[in-house]
């Protein structure tokens, strides 16, 4: 298995259907990132972490 995927959010309620483009997708799940900072999908095993961002940049996530 190589290194875990992380992702880095800005909310604490996100969604994830692993890599919708390959076969590694999966149906969609709803995460909740409780006061660790971070969730792991119980799915696809990625790692999101809340990223604490002061500035206000409201860019569409790719
Ligand atoms: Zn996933």
């Amino acid at each position: 298995m190589g290194p875990v995927d992380t992702i880095k959010v800005k909310q604490r309620k996100i969604f994830c259907e692993g890599d919708s483009r390959s076969s590694l997708g999966h149906p969609r799940v709803y995460l909740d990132i409780g006061d660790s900072g971070d969730v792991d999908c119980p799915y696809c095993g990625r790692r999101y972490i809340l990223e604490e961002d002061e500035s206000k940049d409201d860019r569409p996530q790719p």
